[in-house]
């Protein structure tokens, strides 16, 4: 079990971040779940998921493209044992006419903030000579796709930066993991199956089948609890000695 534990999620008022708050929850960890918003829906989040599995639940607007929201969601948590770098956007488009502020912006969400919470976390960690940092990356973190140039730069800087910090934490009780998720059906994904069940003229199985999940072997997406539920793994003492390294969670994308 996790209680007593505390565990901030960056972006977690929808899809994977509120996914593995969910399942943090469950496993007994009090949670602080965080977007940049600030409205009344985001709070109402949190009395919910207390209320389900019985533990203290906080939201903190924090904005993690700025680097002093990111280190003020941590001192505002007050604690932080497990740290889950889930905050992240997509821009898709070539290299040469790639938008400056949309690559500013993936690489200020998706890397940026996990150096700057991580930076600010891992010291309340020492203290507790206990810690576990958790950053979503992606399998765009170990493969590439075109068009997708800041996304997959970003995603593989978050994997560096996971490796980094596992050797800077190694022997202290901290360890620091990536998780890779394939393709994942989040309300973000949902939302787009009719659009490509129109434009190929199939229907939601064939398209999720053929177009969707062409990358993804299975050929089936990855759930929000089975992310939630790597996380729990990640956070267990069955974990302790997993450090520094990626755990796929992606239908066989990377052994291809
Ligand atoms: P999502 O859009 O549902 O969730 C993104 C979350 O980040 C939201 O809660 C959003 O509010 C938050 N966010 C965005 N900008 C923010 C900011 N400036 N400050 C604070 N929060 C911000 O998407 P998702 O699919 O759940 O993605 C979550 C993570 O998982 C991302 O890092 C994404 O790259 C990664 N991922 C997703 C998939 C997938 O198939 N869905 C696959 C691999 C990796």
């Amino acid at each position: 079990s996790l209680k007593g534990k505390t565990a901030v999620i960056t972006g977690s008022n929808s899809g994977i971040g509120l996914g593995v708050a969910e399942e943090l929850a469950r496993a007994g960890a009090d949670i602080v779940i965080n977007s940049f918003t600030d409205r009344e829906e985001d709070h109402a989040l949190a009395g919910a998921l207390a209320a389900r599995h019985g533990v203290n639940v906080r939201y903190i607007a924090a904005d993690m493209s700025r680097g002093d929201d990111c280190r003020r969601l941590i001192t505002e948590a007050g604690a932080c044992d497990i740290l889950v770098n889930n905050a992240g956007i997509q821009h898709v488009a070539g290299i040469d006419d790639f938008p400056v502020d949309k690559w500013n912006a993936i690489l200020a969400i998706n890397l940026n903030s996990a150096f700057h919470t991580t930076a600010a976390a891992l010291p309340m960690m020492r203290e507790k000579g206990w810690g576990r940092v958790i950053n979503v990356a992606s399998a765009h973190g170990l493969t590439a796709s075109p068009y997708k140039s800041a996304y997959v730069a970003a995603k593989h800087g978050v994997v560096g930066l996971t490796k980094v910090t596992a050797l800077e934490c190694a022997g202290q009780g901290i360890t620091a993991n990536a998780i890779c998720p394939g393709y994942v059906l989040t309300p973000l994904v949902e939302a787009q199956i009719p659009d490509q069940m129109k434009k190929h003229g199939m229907d939601r199985e064939t398209v999720i089948k053929q177009v969707m999940l062409e990358r993804q072997p299975s050929r089936e997406f990855a759930t929000v609890q089975q992310i939630g539920g790597t996380a729990v793994f990640l956070a267990s003492d069955a974990a302790a000695q997993i450090t520094g390294t990626t755990i796929s969670v992606d239908g066989g994308w990377t052994a291809l």
